[in-house]
């Protein structure tokens, strides 16, 4: 049994390593500076850029290749989408979501505010359909029967609209339909409960985890992600620790099979497939770094000194960076002012 899903996890992870690489070609076309990375709405995607679809397990299905991962449920009561990736690769998402199924777009829930998750909103939603009434926890929005509906925490609803604190204008059709403002949310959907949590202040100040019971699968938005240090938008309220809350949480809810290894899957906001394990190393490394950083600053060091004190040099060949969009300059910088604040 393990062989068999070793044999098959070991297929998923070279099927995704050409997305990585477009989403990572995405990445690089834009500048950090000004913000300029948060937007993302600018950002071309190579004409060439395919989108691949991998079964995870269950229901669920994962989308590479878009700008951020997109998670996609399917059964007799339609599709479920957890994000949609960027604007400009909206159509091929959705011809990629009509191979998985023919049955109607019903749900798009953003884990959190940026545009290489929440570009395809406008065009994935009117392409769908909402259930007015039975089977949502709570009051369906004006546009039930019109599109589908977009569920997010309040706040990205708050950034969205409102340019001023996001510094970006998102089209308002890519704004969420229903909002929820409580620790938690559920639906219950293709036969199968999905937990919608909220983790306060960690990547941004909207982030939701999505938690897909019977399938086993969840979806963790950029609060993971397998291929760089974690990013830490200080300007839409996010911070290291709740990063690390986050990490915890999906720790808490996930569980592993034989020898550590399967189970739970977890799809991060970019890079490959993973299991708890792959969690568990990458949540030990951000704590690591942010009790490092911690350690210099009680010493009273300023930022500078903290930086050529090098307290992620023994992560970088894995994870650091000093060109692109998110450098490790950038990323220490991030813990530092996070736990200043
Ligand atoms: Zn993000």
């Amino acid at each position: 049994m393990r062989e068999v899903s070793r044999c098959r996890r070991g297929a998923a992870l070279a099927a995704l390593v050409i997305g990585i690489l477009l989403a990572d070609a995405v990445h690089g076309a834009t500048d950090p500076a000004n913000n300029e990375m948060w937007r993302g709405a600018a950002v071309p995607i190579p004409a060439s850029a395919e989108i691949h679809a991998l079964h995870v397990q269950g229901n669920v299905y994962m989308l590479v290749g878009a700008g951020g991962n997109i998670t996609v449920q399917t059964g007799s009561d339609g599709v479920l989408l957890v994000d949609t990736g960027l604007a400009a690769a909206s159509e091929k998402v959705l011809a990629a979501v009509r191979q998985l199924s023919d049955r109607p777009i019903r749900y798009i829930i953003n884990t959190h505010v940026h545009p290489d998750h929440t570009g395809g909103n406008e065009t994935i939603a009117k392409a769908g359909v909402t259930i007015a009434g039975g089977n949502v926890v709570g009051d369906i929005g004006a546009s039930a029967g019109n599109q589908a509906a977009i569920i997010a925490f309040q706040t990205v609803l708050d950034r969205m609209s409102e340019p001023a604190s996001g510094g970006a204008a998102f089209p308002q059709g890519d704004w969420p339909t229903e909002t929820y403002t409580t620790p938690e949310r559920k639906l219950f959907f293709n036969g199968e409960g999905i937990v919608l949590q909220h983790i306060p202040a960690a990547h941004t100040d909207g982030d939701t985890i999505v938690f897909f019971r019977r399938s086993d699968v969840i979806s963790a938005g950029d609060i993971f992600v397998t291929n760089r240090y974690p990013t830490v938008d200080l300007a839409r309220g996010g911070n290291i620790q709740g990063v690390i809350a986050g990490l915890n949480r999906i720790i808490h809810i996930a569980v592993p099979a034989d020898e550590q290894e399967g189970g739970t899957m977890i799809v991060p906001g970019h890079g490959r497939l993973c299991d708890v394990a792959d969690v568990v190393f990458y949540q030990e490394m951000v704590t690591i770094i942010r009790d490092r950083v911690k350690n210099l600053i009680d010493k009273g060091m300023t930022l500078d000194e903290v930086q050529a004190a090098r307290p992620t040099r023994d992560y970088d060949p894995r994870y650091g960076s000093d060109r692109g969009f998110w450098t490790t300059a950038k990323f220490v910088a991030a813990v530092y002012q996070s736990l200043k604040h």
